[in-house]
C-alpha cells in the first residue's frame, strides 16, 4: 500500500495515454497506481492484422505488470472502474476475471484515459453480425469468421449461398476499414490461393462501404485516390457515397448515391465506422457539469483537467480539449494525441507539485499513415505526401518503433519479413475461443447451411 503522506496518483487505463502518463511519472516523488480492466496493453493499430491471421494476439499485446516491472513507484491493479466520488477523491472498482479487487481507491491526483469503442449509430443490434476489431477478443472473432466463411464456401453446393459466404463487407472507409479490406483482399487473392479444392478464394468479393464521397477523409484527396487504386488492385470494390442502412446474419442493405437501395447477400460483415468515447467520459461530464458531445467525449480545460477539479485529468479518445476561447476542439482519435496528452498530464502533475502552473496542452501533429496491403501505403507527414513502397516502409518503421515490448518488436519484424517473402500468414487459425464466442450466432460457422 502507498506510504502515508506521499502524493497518490491513480491512472485509469493502460492504453496509449495511460501508459505515457505512468512512464512520465516514473521518477517523480509520487505513488502511482495504474488501474485497467485488462492485464495487458493492446497495440490497437495492429489488431486488424490479428483479425486477418498476419499476427498472433501475444505479438501486439504486452502485460502491464511486465511493462512496469522496474518502476519502483508504480503498482498495477486489475479492476474495472465503476464510478467516481470526486468530493472524497475516491474511485469505485469492480472485480474482473474472477480476480479479487479493492472496492475503492483513493487518490490525490486522478488521470483518466479510458479510450473509446465502436458505435453502431444507434443500431447496437448490428454488433451481433458486424464485429469490430478494436478489442483482441473481437479481432479473434473476426479472424474466425473470415476463415470459417472460406471453409463454408468450400462445402456449399448452392452457387448463391456460396457467393454469400465469399462476400465480405467492411463498413467504414477510414484507416482501419481500408487496412482491413486490403488485408482480406490479400488473403483471398494471395495467401489462400490454392488452399481449397472446390472454390477459388480469388473469387471472394470484398466491398468497402464509405458514406463520405472518398476514402480516408483525414488524408489529402490525392492520397485517397491512391488508396482507392491500390485497393482495386487487391480486388476490393470501394463503394463511396454509400451508406449501410440495415444488416443481419446473411445480408447488408446499402443506400447508394442517388438513393437506390441494394440488398447484398453477405455472411461476413466487419464494422470499422464511427467511435464513441468510454462511458467514463459521460460519468465525468455528469459529475462536473462539463459538456459532452454526440460521440460521448467530455470537454476538458486547456490543461486537460475537469472544470472545478484541477486534480482530475482526462485525456485521449474520450475527451475534447477547450481552446483559449473556451471552445472544445476535437483532436483526431489517434495514438499520438493520447500519448502526448499522457506525457503532458505527467509533466503537469510534477509542475504542480513544484508549485508551478503548467502551460496549456498543445498537440503536435506528426502526420497520418495508413497501409493498404503488402508494399502499399499512404502517408501525409507535415504536408509531405507519400504513397507506395516508401510509404509502406515508413508505416512499417513507425509501427515497429511504437510497438510496446522489445520481444514483440523482434517477433513482429520477423513475422512481417517472412510474410513479405513467402506471402504467408502463420496465424490463420479458427480457434476454439473464436468458435465458442461465435457460439449460437446464426452466421457463425460453416455448419449453418
Ligand atoms: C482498429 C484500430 C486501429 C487503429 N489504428 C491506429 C493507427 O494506425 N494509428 C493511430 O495513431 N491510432 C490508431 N487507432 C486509434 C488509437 O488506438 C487510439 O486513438 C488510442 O488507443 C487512444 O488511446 P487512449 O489511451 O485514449 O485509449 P486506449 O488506448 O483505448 O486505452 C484505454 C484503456 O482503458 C481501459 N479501460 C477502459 N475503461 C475502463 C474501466 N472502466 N476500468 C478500467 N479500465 C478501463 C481499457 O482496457 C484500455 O486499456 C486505432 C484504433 C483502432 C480501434
Amino acid at each position: 500500500m502507498p506510504d502515508a503522506g506521499v502524493h497518490r496518483v491513480v491512472v485509469v487505463g493502460g492504453g496509449f495515454g495511460g501508459l505515457q502518463a505512468v512512464h512520465g511519472l516514473r521518477r517523480a516523488p509520487v505513488e502511482v497506481t495504474l488501474v485497467d480492466r485488462r492485464n495487458f496493453h493492446l497495440f490497437q493499430p495492429l489488431t486488424y492484422q490479428v483479425a486477418t491471421g498476419a499476427l498472433s494476439p501475444g505479438e501486439i499485446a504486452y502485460p502491464l505488470r511486465a511493462i512496469f516491472k522496474r518502476y519502483a513507484n508504480t503498482r498495477v491493479v486489475l479492476a474495472e472502474v465503476a464510478g467516481f466520488d470526486l468530493a472524497a477523491r475516491r474511485l469505485q472498482l469492480n472485480p474482473v476475471a474472477d480476480a479479487p479487487a479493492p472496492d475503492s481507491l483513493s487518490y490525490d491526483t486522478l488521470i483518466v484515459a479510458g479510450g473509446s469503442r465502436y458505435s453502431y449509430f444507434g443500431h447496437e443490434e448490428w454488433s451481433e453480425y458486424a464485429a469490430e476489431v478494436k478489442s483482441l477478443e473481437s479481432a479473434l472473432m473476426v479472424r474466425g469468421r473470415i476463415l470459417a466463411a472460406f471453409e463454408a464456401a468450400e462445402l456449399e453446393t448452392d452457387p448463391e449461398r456460396q457467393a454469400a459466404w465469399l462476400t465480405f463487407v467492411v463498413v467504414g472507409g477510414g484507416p482501419t476499414g481500408v487496412e482491413m479490406a486490403g488485408q482480406i483482399g490479400e488473403l483471398a487473392r494471395d495467401t489462400l490461393r490454392g488452399d481449397f479444392r472446390r472454390i477459388d478464394s480469388r473469387n471472394g468479393r470484398i466491398l468497402l462501404v464509405e458514406a463520405a464521397d472518398r476514402l480516408l477523409t483525414s488524408f489529402p484527396p490525392s492520397l485517397s485516390a491512391e488508396a482507392l487504386r491500390s485497393l482495386e488492385r487487391l480486388g476490393v470494390t470501394p463503394m463511396v457515397g454509400s451508406t449501410v442502412v440495415d444488416l443481419d446474419a446473411s445480408s447488408v442493405t446499402i443506400d447508394h448515391p442517388g438513393g437506390a437501395a441494394e440488398r447484398i447477400p453477405a455472411r461476413t460483415i466487419i464494422w470499422a465506422a464511427g467511435v464513441t468515447a468510454s462511458s467514463l467520459g459521460a460519468t465525468l461530464a455528469e459529475l462536473t457539469g462539463s459538456e459532452l458531445d454526440r460521440a460521448g467525449r467530455v470537454a476538458v480545460e486547456p490543461d486537460l483537467t475537469l472544470p472545478g477539479h484541477p486534480e482530475v485529468f482526462a485525456l485521449g479518445d474520450m475527451v475534447r480539449v477547450r481552446a483559449a476561447d473556451g471552445r472544445p476542439v476535437t483532436l483526431p482519435g489517434v495514438a499520438p494525441v493520447a500519448m502526448q496528452q499522457g506525457r503532458y498530464a505527467a509533466e503537469a502533475v510534477q509542475a504542480r507539485l513544484r508549485g508551478q502552473e503548467p502551460r496549456p496542452f498543445h498537440y503536435r501533429d506528426k502526420g497520418n499513415l495508413a497501409t493498404i496491403g503488402r508494399g502499399a501505403a499512404v502517408a501525409d507527414i507535415k504536408g509531405l505526401k507519400l504513397s507506395g513502397f516508401i510509404a509502406w516502409l515508413t508505416w512499417l518503421f513507425v509501427h515497429l518503433w511504437y510497438l510496446v515490448g522489445f520481444e514483440n518488436r523482434v517477433l513482429v519484424f520477423i513475422n512481417w519479413s517472412v510474410s513479405f517473402f513467402t506471402h504467408g500468414r502463420g496465424a490463420r487459425l479458427i480457434t476454439a475461443q473464436a468458435a465458442e464466442e461465435a457460439g449460437d450466432r446464426p452466421r457463425a460457422g460453416p455448419a449453418s447451411h
